[in-house]
């Protein structure tokens, strides 16, 4: 089992807006990670960063100034300068966020998407789309085969790598543990969030989102190496060491 880190962009944005009591005069440079996990027969894709055609002017590319009004995005190589994606097996989506799903069409459509249910049809409903601030352009019905789960999920039938439901920044978020290693995600986007839940100031559910950090902190307790989702200190690209 190999797990490598990427990273797909980055987002620059009032540090105040992601985390609760920042200064919202301080702009904060957010690393956006994808991760390709490698077992004998798959090759899992994690998550796919931003859309290379929205870098530069994400606004006018989307069609919605306010949403990027205070955001600016980067990108050093999209997800194809850096995986052959005609080897890869399944896609899992952790939600769908634009700095999430926003490299999905640069995969071939015959490669799977694996997400939670609840998360997929807040992606088709539109008062959940605005409220989450879902972008669906992204990740329109193309033909694509997308595995709809309910819950945690053993996604290979091993117990090697398990989908985590871990709800509250977005309807159906997820997360993915690998042996001693969990891919938090957006449960909380730095790792102290894990203790303080100073999260971003916006969510499907606070309450929520409290919970499923207090699940992964219990994980992290028990020795379980959780990441989090855009922590600046800790997201570097490379090899992921999973303790076994
Ligand atoms: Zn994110």
């Amino acid at each position: 089992m190999k797990i490598e880190r990427l990273n797909v962009g980055w987002f620059t944005a009032p540090g105040g807006i992601f985390r609760k009591g920042d200064d919202l005069d301080q702009t904060v440079r957010f690393p956006i990670p994808a991760y390709v996990i490698e077992t004998a027969t798959e090759r899992i894709m994690v998550d796919t960063g931003l859309n290379p055609k929205a870098i530069t002017d994400p606004g006018a590319y989307y069609e919605r100034p306010e949403l990027f009004a205070m955001l600016a995005l980067e990108q050093e190589q999209s997800l194809v300068e850096q995986v052959d994606v005609a080897t890869l097996t399944k896609v899992v989506l952790t939600h769908l966020h634009w700095d999430h799903v926003g490299g999905l069409q640069l995969i071939p459509t015959s490669v799977p998407v694996v997400i939670q249910r609840s998360e997929w049809q807040a992606g088709q409903d539109d008062a959940a789309v605005q409220r989450n601030l879902f972008i669906p352009s992204d990740y329109a019905e193309n033909g694509r085969e997308v595995i709809l789960i309910d819950g945690d999920f053993d996604l290979l039938g091993d117990g090697s790598v398990e989908l985590l439901l871990t709800p509250g920044h977005t309807p159906g978020h997820q997360s993915v543990r690998i042996g001693g290693l969990v891919l938090g995600a957006d449960v909380s986007h730095y790792a102290s969030g894990l203790d303080d839940h100073r999260f971003p100031v916006f969510a499907a559910d606070h309450e929520q989102q409290g919970r499923s950090a207090d699940r992964l902190r219990a994980m992290r307790d028990a020795g379980v190496d959780v990441v989090p989702g855009h922590d600046p200190e800790i997201l570097r690209p490379g090899p992921v060491m999973a303790r076994s």
